[in-house]
């Protein structure tokens, strides 16, 4: 929750005002829910308001899959699975037994990057 929108006119970034859920006084769809989840952005500079319907845990889930499986390089896709791994996680990847060289190949990678 609480990502980063731009405005579309004037390329502001919006501040998140208000998460909650927006209840249905008419149902349009049915059957329909009673309410939704919905994000408020507002505009500091041009008051431009927007209403978002915030990702679903599995929508969210759906999204970084696609985002993993756009990556080419094997050791990146790797990086991106390990990327928020704790410095004894990834520690265990390379010294485990059960990981292929790519996984050990990019659980250094993150490893060299943290230490500088
Ligand atoms: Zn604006």
């Amino acid at each position: 929750m609480g990502e980063v929108r731009i405005c579309p006119s004037c390329r502001e970034e919006m501040a998140l005002r208000y998460a909650g859920v927006l209840y249905m006084k008419e149902k349009l769809i049915s059957p329909s829910p009673d309410y939704i989840g919905v994000e408020l952005y507002r505009c500091p500079r041009c008051r431009h308001l927007e209403w978002v319907e915030p990702l679903t845990a599995v929508e969210q889930l759906e999204q970084e899959q696609a985002e993993r499986e756009s990556i080419d390089d094997p050791v990146k896709q790797f990086e991106y699975t390990f990327r928020d791994y704790s410095e004894k996680q990834l520690q265990k990847v390379i010294d485990g037994k059960g990981y292929v060289e790519d996984a050990k190949k990019a659980a250094r990678n993150l490893l060299r990057r943290r230490e500088k």
